[in-house]
């Protein structure tokens, strides 16, 4: 018999399990905060849950907190880990520490079928869709678990191409009976498939990123091949007009290359398809792999594209670079 993970179910499925054996919702509760909140990995070292309970669980489920295989520390101390999955699937997760806000930077598929011309990930071609358990295991098994604050969705894989798991990931993650992190601080980023994003922000309070490369169509084809069938301009429109709730974050994730899309032209692209928009754009800087021709727009682009955004009524901001020596930015996770 193939046992059931504890890490990956939602409450529900979690009370209708401990209810089979005969116990209560509230020892599904003790067990969803040993799994969620303090990460115990064996079974028979829950606290205030029945004998008889510990031992018919092992019977029927395992935990589901697998650790990772190994790790690699940047010299910005943030620690990249490689995971595999009882089927052999590999995917890495980062851990970026930044004074109080701790981020991890999740997968959801091992490797991605997307082929972005730009991404490591691309290449490693597409290896399988991830658990909803296997997400969340990404956060309550690393050893810096207890000190995380923010999540996003930006490592191996297209979110939208594995939205069921990504969705019950982010509630598992959100909810008081599971990590009890704020919606606020869960990020999901996207390349732009459209019916997933609609659903996304229907069925989920958890903010929306779009990598966008370009705002031009014909030039973001060439690297995005999802363009063909989504085209920005309407991922935006309806980005644009889709009733947000206070304190939920729509963005555009704008990695800048040195004269491929850091130009005047490509200026007044941006401001065109945002105008009206209460959109904000991020500006991150570009990390070349070793096989990359391509570096990075300076400082002062950046500067400038920012505000020129800004004195146009659009939000803008730059992120920092981390984890450059790991190959770890945050949506392009490299795979050596
Ligand atoms: S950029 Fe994202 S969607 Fe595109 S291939 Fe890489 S992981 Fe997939």
């Amino acid at each position: 018999m193939v046992k059931k993970s504890l890490c990956g179910l939602d409450a529900d499925e979690m009370c209708d399990l401990i209810r089979a054996s005969g116990f209560t919702a509230a020892h599904a509760l003790l067990i969803s905060n040993s799994i969620y909140k303090k990460s115990i990995s064996d079974i028979s070292d829950i606290a205030k849950i029945p004998y008889r309970l510990k031992e018919e669980l092992s019977n029927i489920a395992v935990s589901g907190i697998n650790l990772p295989l190994s790790s690699e520390v940047s010299a910005d101390k943030s620690v990249k880990y490689l995971f595999r999955t009882e089927t052999g699937k590999e995917f890495e997760t980062v851990y970026i520490p930044d004074n109080k806000r701790n981020t991890v930077c999740v997968s959801t598929q091992s490797g991605c079928r997307m082929g972005c011309s730009f991404c490591v990930t691309a290449r490693y071609g597409f290896r399988g869709n991830l658990s909803a358990g296997e997400i969340v295991n990404q956060i309550v098994a690393i050893p810096e678990a207890d000190k995380v604050t923010h999540i996003v969705f930006m490592g191996m894989g297209e979110p939208m191409d594995n939205l069921e798991n990504v969705l019950k990931a982010c509630r598992i993650i959100t909810a008081e009976w599971g990590l009890a992190i704020s919606s606020r601080n869960v990020t999901v980023s996207t390349v732009g498939i459209m019916p997933g994003i609609k659903q996304f922000l229907e069925r989920s309070a958890c903010n929306l990123t779009l990598s966008l490369y370009s705002p031009y169509s014909e030039e973001r084809k060439k690297s995005i091949p999802a363009e063909n069938q989504y085209p920005v301009q309407e991922i935006i429109n309806m980005m644009k007009n889709f009733p947000v709730k206070k304190k939920r974050r729509l963005s555009l994730a704008y990695v800048m290359i040195k004269d491929l899309n850091d130009t005047d032209y490509h200026l007044e692209g941006l401001k065109s398809i945002l105008k009206g928009s209460q959109i904000r754009v991020n500006l991150l800087p570009f990390h070349p792999d070793w096989k990359d021709q391509n570096f990075s727009s300076s400082k002062e682009r950046m500067q400038f594209f920012k505000h020129n955004l800004i004195v146009s009524g659009i939000s803008s901001s730059i992120r920092k670079s981390r984890g450059a020596d790991i190959s770890a930015a945050c949506g392009l996770l490299a795979i050596r």
